[in-house]
This record gives C-alpha cells, structure tokens and sequence, in this order.
C-alpha cells in the first residue's frame, strides 16, 4: 500500500450488516478502481440504480498495490482519449469526494537511450501535439536540469510531459467508490459472487454466498478474476495475472513529491517520488505469470513477498541511471499480481456469447490511468446498447475465443509485462506461445520464403524473402527490411499475379428457412439476390456505428456464406447466433472447413484457366459472383471479388484439398510472373484502392456515410441500426473518411499520424502504407467535412514532428471507377 491512510480514510459504504437488495438495475461485480469508476460513471450518467458488489474490500484486490503513475498520453488517439480524461477527473476527485487521493502533477520525463526510442517519444510528441497536450522532446544535456539525480549517459533524448502525475491508487478507487454512493449507488462489501444468472443467452442477475439478486445487466470488473468468472457461462476473456513489482527507499536528498515520475523504457523500470525516497517499478521483459488458483479466494491486501534476485537487472538498470540509488536504503519490496493480456490493450465491452453481461479487466499495469476513461466509456456503452466512442482496440470481443485458454496465456503473459516498456516497433510480433494456428499451406509458404505474423493466433504470411534472404524482421520507424520484397508483390498483383493465402478469413455458413431473414436484419446490404451472387455489406450496432464488414454469398436459397475479417470470426458468429435466436436458421463457423487461395492480378484469368475448364469470361464469370470449379482435382467455391483491386478470383478449398490446389496454381503461374505476396502487399494494395478496414479506419461510432460506404446501405429495409443510418444520412457527422498521400515519395506513413490544415488538426490517418503504384506513402484518414474543396483538397500530414505535404482524395487514389477488377 503507498501509505497507510488507506484504511484509515476508507469510508464505510455502508453497514457490514446491511441487507442485500434483491435486484438492481446495474450490477458491477468488484469494487477495484475500475468497478468503483464505472459505479461512478453510471451514477454521473443518471443510471443510480446500481448496485456495486466487493467480496472484500473495495481496493483490496489490485488497485492498492499500484505506484500511482498517471499518464495522459498513450500509443494510439482513443486510448490518449481515455486516459486524458482520467487525469483530470483525478484532479478534482479529492474536492469532489472529500477523499484525498494524492494527486501530484508531477510530470513525467521518458528517456531514450537509442535513435529507435527518440523516434518513439517523436510519435508521442505528435499524438500530444493533437490533443492539445504538452509534451517536449530535451536534449541529453537538459535531462539534468529536469531531474537532477539521473545520469545523463547514453541518452539520446528525452520527453518531457508536465501535465503526467501521481496518484494514490486505493484513495483514487475510494473516492471513485464514495463517488458513486454520493450519487445513490448501493455498495455492498463482503459480497462473494458465485455464479451469474443467465436466461438463455442473457444475464439476468447474480448468485452471491448472501442471495440472488436480479439484474437487467451485470459488469465484472472482477480484475485477475474475471476470466474465471466469465468462463462459468462461456464467455472467453483473454487476461492472465502475472507478479509486478515495485520497491521503495528510504528518503533520498533531492527527492520531493514534484520530483517528475521518470520511465526508464530502455532499462524496464520507471521512478516516481515516494515518502522522500524514491519508488522503482519493473517491467521485466522476463514476466512471471502467475495462476489464478496460485491466489487465495480471501485474497485482500495481499503480497507474495520480496524476491531480490528476480529484479536485480532492473534494479542494475535504475542504478545506472539513478546512481544516488546505490547508496540508498531498499525498505519495501512490494510484488503481486496484476492482469495482462496478449495484445497489452484491456478488454472492454459487452460480451458477444452473453447479452447484458459486461467486462472491464485486464489492464496491464495501466488501470489506474484507465479506470476512469475505461468508466466513462462502458457507462456510456451500458446506457446506449453500443459503444459511444472508439473501442475498437479494447473490445473484449477482438480475441479468437482459444486465446482465453489458460497454457496459451500463461505463456505469452511471459512477455506480456516487457512488452509495455519494449520498443513498440511497428509491426512488432511477439514471441510466445506462437506457431498455434496454421492454415493447411503454412509449410509451402514457409518454403517459399514467408515471414509470418501473428492474428488472432493465425500464423499469417505477412511478407515472403526472396532466396538468400531471411525471413525476419528487422525493426525500425523507417521502410523496415521487408519493403523492397513487399513492393515487389504489389507490383506482381498490380502487373501479373499474385497468390495470397487468406485462409484465416472467417467464414460463417448461415442455412435454413429464416436465413435470408436473419441476414436482411443484420446486413446493411440487400442480401436477397440470386443464387451464385455476392453482396459486400456491413453490419452495424443499434446507434447505427459499423461494428463489421464482409461479403454474404448466396449459395442456395436458403444457404448463405459470410465471409469476414480474421479478427473478427467469433464476433461474426455470436453476432449472428444472437440476433438468430428463435429463427429457423442452423448458423455454422466453417472457417477451418477451406483454405482460401486468392489469385489476384491481371493474369489471374490465364492462370486459372490452366486449371479449371470452368468459362472465367467476363460474360461467364461476372465481377461478385461465385461457382464451384476444379482447381485441377480440387473443388473450389470460386468467388470473383478483390480486396487488392484488380481481376482476381479467391478460392475457398476444402482443407484437405488446398495443398494440391496450391501446387497446382504455383506450377501453372511459374511463367506468368506470379509471386506469392503477403499482408503488408495485401495491405499497401487495398490503401491505394481506398478499401476500408473495419477496427482500423472506422468503428463502431462511425456511421456508413462518414466511411464513405453509404453505397451498401439500403435504407429502404429494416436491419439492425436502420433509424441511426437513416438519421446520419439526413443530418451529416463532421467527419469523413478520404484517401491521403504524401506529396514527398521518401517518408512512410503508419497510422495516427495528425492531419494539419491551416496550423490545426483537421484529422487524422486512420491507416498508412507505402502505395508502391502511386510512388509514395498513401493511407485512409478522418478529417473534418469542411476541409474538403472538391474531389482532391491539399494539407499537411504530421509525421512525427516532420511535416509533410499531402493529397486529400474523396475518391479512390487508384483506379477511381474500379474497372480494373470488372475487366
Ligand atoms: C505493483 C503494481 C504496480 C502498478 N502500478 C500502476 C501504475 O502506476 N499505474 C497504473 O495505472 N496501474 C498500475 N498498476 C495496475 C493497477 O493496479 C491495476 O490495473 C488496477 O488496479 C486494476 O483494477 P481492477 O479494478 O481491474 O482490479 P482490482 O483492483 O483487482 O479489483 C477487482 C476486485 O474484484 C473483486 N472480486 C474478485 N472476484 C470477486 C467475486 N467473485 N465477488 C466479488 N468481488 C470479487 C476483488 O476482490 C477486487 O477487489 C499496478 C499494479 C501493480 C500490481
């Protein structure tokens, strides 16, 4: 605990004794910093019918051991959103609440010990720069002056964010959690959950050691517990507790509580000011992952005890920098667990198995500056059915349900805490617990030179080396070493063709008497059309925000496929499953049915009619429609559709056929030019192309006209989110989705990166990519309606404090009319 007011401050929510109520509106199961915020933030929103369960204490879990550092920046623009907010609601919270919570602007000051980690903190920099936050990169020379203790050898910089503080971490829940009971939320402590209630596929309630009590919809904030808890009604979340550390010294000359919070990121600890001495905190980049059973049910206040040897490189580390620090007294050893997940990013949201039933856990070491962001957003998205902002990269529901399994996440936990403090280098792939899912072609591509990368446990081929090369990446924030080979794919797609393996697509089959009826109520798109057609279409949420996209090919008439993005699989397949219910409809994920071999590029057509006798014409295979054809002996649903913009044919094989389809294809293109190409050629193809990637360039805020997809709305039937989208189309958002290159060929887009027109933000990249076609960096971005001019207006795009001159471009960069893949 960072001090022992703890207890002394702790108000008494409410007599031991007091009764149980037997229903509430809201149910929030753990009274950590993140369940008393969303309690908070519910009451804040006029919803006081809530009852906020703690089977100990409230802050008894997780939330009392944290150092209390609270950051106003993080790696991407929604995340930065979130814990913005959480600092200023910090600042007030002790006046508000009368219960002090220590805050300190203290500031904080990242170090950069190699030209890698300087450009990282440029990205920072940016991402302040476009909130409106302070932020300045220093010298080596300056640091000193900052932080007089630190040694200023080896830097190469350093990030200086005045408005970054501390915080003490069990007063911050407290007050969240007097808060909520000041606004009339009900907090009972002592109240061990058992089991939720459901009713079908919706949760009505919970069972506690002290009685039922109903519910319209119940939140587990249960912190390393949820997962466990979830699970009991088949609801996957992918989080795994793992010991974190931090230690403490006797006071230190020099050291008071203004001193800036430092992050040591290239030596995994960070310092903050603590009683006059100093507190150190580790990220190891060797975690130790922790069961849940390892952690007694009583668990309060707890600690596993010192273990020196563990974080001596840590402490090696901090020495180095703080060198007052070897002479200094180590009083407090302080290790317990903590919730990480395989992606560093806290699950939020609704659960896709179980209809009002929430999750807000695994926060990676970060919940004390996300609670009340994290708060505000579910309050928000319990209250409205749908997320009211940008969730895309913490929704609970973006995991592969196999990656809530306890070996696999006991393994990648081992990197997980390093990975918060490592180089967050783009295209970063872990480590752990990889090699797990493998399309029935990942030896041939391995052959052939693959690198893969790694989603939703899908070893994918990202790019393929040329012979003589590796396959590995070699990170930087420049054109990494894959861009030549990349580029080369993309112009074998662009010029003659190219085989991509997108086996890990999902594809959900959707059969029976209702199945035209389900899809016409969650596809934006007219999915009543012919048999052997296809329709890309989206589906949205109930406030009329994209939550997904795919392709829906009619196979019969009552048969369906629907084909989404990887990442997206098990959402798809609830999403349906749910809003299926009661229909006459069997809905089946088939995803590991078929391997998908996509033939893409203007010699896709000779290629293929090497190996089928099926009539590939324009006329005889018309641009989104589908058959079954021999691929050489392998059958084939052909489906003539392309994510790349050119002639191409995606063939989904039955597994045990793909390998002799693949020999077939790679022997038939050997003259024709043919390359195998990976995601990054995937990706810089369909950017030019201004092809959306739903979770990247829009989410579930955005409506279909601001993506600029309002072309497969059909507003004339009823589906899911149909008043919203017709409203938006009425009234017009603020923003709208337009392709973007860079005027100067050299520099690289990656994403987030500030959009700038007359000296203000006006935007931002959603998505980035070097368009090799166009000859420079290109990508998707969100800007303010009332920049555009025309089909093509003129900004400036932030590249990391680096401004460069750049393109608006309300239609596609490449091929504008698409007749490149109708010919
Ligand atoms: C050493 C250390 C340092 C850290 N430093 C920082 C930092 O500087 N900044 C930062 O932002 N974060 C930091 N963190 C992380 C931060 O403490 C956590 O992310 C945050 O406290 C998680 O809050 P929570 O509410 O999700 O979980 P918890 O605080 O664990 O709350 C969950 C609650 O649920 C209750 N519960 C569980 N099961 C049940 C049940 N069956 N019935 C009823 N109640 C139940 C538990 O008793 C517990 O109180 C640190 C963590 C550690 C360990």
């Amino acid at each position: 605990m960072l001090d022992d007011t703890l207890t002394a401050t702790s108000f008494a929510p409410d007599a031991a004794d007091a009764a149980l109520p037997d229903r509430a509106q809201v149910v929030v199961v753990g009274g950590g910093v993140a369940g008393s915020s969303i309690a908070y933030h519910l009451a804040e929103l006029g919803i006081t019918d809530v009852l906020l369960l703690e089977r100990q204490r409230i802050a008894s879990g997780t939330s009392w051991h944290a150092a209390g550092l609270v950051a106003r920046v993080r790696g991407s623009h929604p995340l930065t959103e979130l814990a913005n907010y959480g600092v200023d609601l910090y600042r007030g919270l002790a006046d508000e609440t009368g219960i002090d919570v220590h805050f300190r602007q203290t500031g904080s000051l990242t170090l950069a010990e190699n030209e890698g980690r300087l450009t990282e903190l440029r990205y920072t920099a940016a991402i302040a720069r476009h909130h409106g936050i302070e932020a300045n990169l220093l010298r080596p020379s300056e640091v000193p002056d900052v932080w007089p203790l630190a040694s200023a050898d080896g830097l190469v910089g350093a990030l200086l964010q005045p408005g970054d503080g501390t915080v003490n971490p069990g007063h911050a829940a407290l007050a969240l959690a007097k808060g909520a009971h000041d606004r009339g939320v009900t907090i009972r402590e002592g109240v061990f959950l058992t089991s939720i209630n459901t009713d079908g596929r919706t949760a009505v309630g919970v069972r506690t050691a002290r009685g039922d009590v109903e519910a319209e919809t119940v939140v587990l904030a249960c912190g390393l517990w949820t997962r466990d808890l979830a699970a009991t009604v088949g609801v996957p979340v992918a989080l795994y507790a793992a010991e974190h550390v931090h230690v403490s010294t006797d006071p230190i000359e020099g050291v008071q509580d203004l001193l800036p919070l430092v992050r040591g990121l290239d030596g995994y600890f960070y310092a903050r000011h603590h009683g006059g001495g100093l507190m150190i905190g580790a990220f190891e980049p060797d975690g130790r992952p922790r069961p849940t059973g390892s952690i007694p049910e009583d668990w309060a206040f707890g600690e596993f005890g010192p273990d020196w040897e563990h974080f001596a490189p840590v402490r090696a580390s901090a020495e180095r920098r703080i060198p007052a620090l070897k002479d200094a007294e180590f009083t407090r050893f302080l290790r317990a667990p903590e919730s990480f997940t395989p992606d560093s990013n806290f699950c939020l949201g609704e659960a896709a198995e179980v209809r009002n039933l929430y999750v807000a856990a695994g926060f990676n070491s970060q919940g004390i500056i996300y609670a009340p962001g994290a708060g505000r957003a579910l309050a928000g998205w319990i209250r409205e059915g749908a997320p009211t902002s940008d969730v895309s990269e913490i929704d609970v529901r973006r995991f592969a349900s196999s990656q809530s399994e306890e070996r696999y996440l006991h393994e990648r936990t081992k990197e997980a805490l390093g990975r918060l403090y490592a180089m967050h280098w783009p295209n970063l792939q872990a480590t752990t617990a990889r090699d797990v899912r493998r399309s029935p072609l990942y030896d041939r591509l391995q052959v052939a030179g693959a690198c893969f990368g790694e989603l939703a446990q899908w070893e994918r081929a990202n790019w393929f080396a040329p012979p003589g090369v590796e396959p590995v990446y070699e990170y930087s924030f420049g054109r990494q070493n894959w861009f030549p080979y990349a580029a080369e794919e993309h112009r074998a797609a662009r010029e003659a063709v190219a085989l991509f393996d997108l086996s890990s697509f999902a594809k959900i089959e959707v059969t029976g008497a209702d199945a035209l009826r389900l899809l016409q109520h969650v596809c934006t798109n007219d999915v009543d059309i012919e048999v052997g057609r296809l329709v890309y279409t989206l589906f949205l949420n109930r406030r009329g925000g994209i939550e997904n996209d795919g392709t829906v090919t009619r196979l019969a008439p009552d048969r369906f496929l629907v084909i989404t993005p990887t990442a997206a699989q098990h959402r798809t397949f609830e999403w349906l499953r749910s809003d299926g219910q009661g229909m006459a409809v069997t809905i089946t994920d088939v995803t590991s049915a078929s391997a998908t071999l996509a033939v893409m590029g203007p010699r896709s057509r000779e290629l293929l009619s090497r190996l089928t006798p099926a009539d590939l014409s324009n006329e005889g295979f018309p641009f989104f429609t589908s058959k079954e054809i021999q691929v050489r002996h392998a059958p084939a649903l052909a489906i003539r559709a392309s994510f790349v913009g050119e002639l191409g044919w995606e063939l989904y094989v039955p597994t045990e056929f793909a390998v002799h389809a693949y020999d077939a294809i790679v022997e038939a293109g050997a003259d024709l030019g043919l390359r195998h190409a990976g995601y990054h050629a995937l990706d810089s193809l369909r950017m030019e192309k201004g092809f959306v990637h739903v979770g990247h360039d829009v989410g579930p805020t955005d409506d279909p006209f601001t993506a600029g997809l309002g072309h497969v709305v059909k507003l004339d039937k009823e589906f899911v989110g149909v008043e919203a989208a017709r409203a938006a189309k009425e009234s017009p958002g603020p923003y709208r989705l337009v392709g973007l290159k860079l005027e100067d060929p050299e520099p690289i887009l990656l994403h987030g990166e500030s959009v700038i027109a007359d000296d203000r933000v006006a935007g931002t990249v959603m998505s980035g990519a070097y368009a090799h076609t166009i000859g420079a960096a290109a990508g998707l971005a969100m800007v303010v309606t009332t920049l555009l001019t025309g089909d093509e207006t003129t900004a400036q795009v932030d590249c990391a404090g680096t401004v460069v001159k750049a393109t608006l471009s309300t239609r596609p960069l490449y091929d504008p009319t698409g007749s490149r893949m109708r010919a």
